[in-house]
């Protein structure tokens, strides 16, 4: 099983369309809006809420809820071992974006699944002998080793009785043809369950791309994109909101880029300022100031107007540890947040994709 379930959009998995590039630089906000206040006739069912949750997902593709564990497989990232740098990109906490997995200690990646499934076990009852574990590759960059090694790690987390898939986090520049072949060959070797790929893409702006030390452009994520979709591997891709220096229009510009690729899913995620990080010395300079909740409601609310009722949305604020969290701290409280958004899509009578430019 692929993960997706719509026949537009296996009409759409193909390598990244030429007419992306003529379009990239549209902004959306000098164009007029063709608004639809109910989506698309064809919209999955999004369980009661005004977007696509990975709830929803799960409950339409798998008709089970599913709860997701957050693996740290002891790989790098060469943004930070010296390939392409050291520092990492500047947002980037020392655990590589991966405080929520269970454990940093050196735990193999079985260890680290039954460490989740007893901590989850606690908190809600899981059904037994059905697989609704998403096993979560997220510390790091998770395809950055040689390649018996991720099969390893990868087939190990597939071949657990309660996964029902793997997401794999990295990093478009990571995703050489030895690796693709491998997840390609593990998509068949387990056919019941899922693989999906997540890719930082961040911001479509090269400038903003440069100062936050991504260290790739768009050229190659779009290289990548293509290869995956082209292998029918479903993509998240994962774009911040509030990087210093991006206007709002700028962030709009990124959401109808997204639009146009439809990847299966998007996580938008709040830029947090965490303890040790470059971005938190230039905090601390006054250099840049971080969203406020009321703007980033309302940012999220045009960001999800404008994707297509079809993409998945995995995420919708940050993740920042608390224990690192400098700012914003409003953001610690997730449960407000979510309860703010979807009261602020109601106020404003809308859902996503209501507000998409049709191409
Ligand atoms: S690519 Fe990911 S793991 Fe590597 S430095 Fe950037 S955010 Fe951190």
């Amino acid at each position: 099983m692929s993960g997706h379930s719509t026949s537009r959009r296996e009409r759409n998995a193909h390598p990244i369309p030429n007419a992306l590039a003529s379009n990239r630089h549209q902004n959306p906000d000098t164009q007029p809006p063709d608004i639809h206040l109910i989506p698309d006739t064809q919209a999955p069912d999004w369980h009661g809420r005004p977007y696509y949750s990975l709830d929803a997902w799960c409950k339409n593709t798998l008709h089970r809820k599913c709860y997701k564990i957050a693996l740290n497989a002891h790989m790098t990232c060469p943004n930070r071992d010296g390939s392409k740098g050291t520092r990492g990109c500047i947002f980037c906490s020392a655990g590589g974006s991966g405080e929520f997995a269970v454990s940093t200690t050196g735990k193999s990646v079985p260890e680290q699944l039954a460490e989740g499934e007893a901590l989850l076990s606690r908190k809600t009852a899981l059904p037994r002998d059905i697989p609704c574990i998403i096993a979560y590759f997220q510390a790091y960059t998770n395809t950055y080793a040689p390649v018996e090694y991720l099969e390893q790690v990868f087939s190990r987390a597939l071949s657990s009785p309660r996964v029902c898939g793997i997401s794999i986090a990295t990093r478009p520049d990571c995703l050489p043809e030895d690796v693709l072949v491998l997840l390609s060959s593990l998509k068949d070797r387990f056919p019941e369950k899922f693989l999906w790929v997540e890719l930082g893409l961040q911001t479509i702006h090269e400038s903003t791309a440069r100062f936050i030390r991504r260290g790739y452009d768009l050229h190659c994520f779009e290289d990548a994109y293509g290869r995956l979709q082209a292998l029918g591997i479903p993509v998240i891709l994962h774009v911040i909101l509030g990087l210093p220096g991006e206007s709002r229009a700028q962030m709009l510009e990124t959401m109808a880029y997204v639009d146009r690729l439809r990847p299966f899913g998007i996580k938008l995620q709040l830029l947090h300022v965490l303890q040790g990080t470059d971005l938190a010395e230039h905090y601390a300079k006054g250099e840049f100031q971080v969203l406020e909740r009321e703007a980033y409601l309302d940012l999220v609310a045009d960001c999800l107007e404008r994707l297509s009722p079809e993409i998945v949305i995995h995420r919708v604020t940050g993740d920042g540890p608390r224990r690192i969290l400098i700012a914003p701290l409003w953001s610690a409280d997730k449960h407000s947040v979510l309860n703010g958004l979807h009261r602020r899509l109601k106020e404003r009578g809308s859902v996503q994709g209501c507000r998409r430019a049709l191409t």
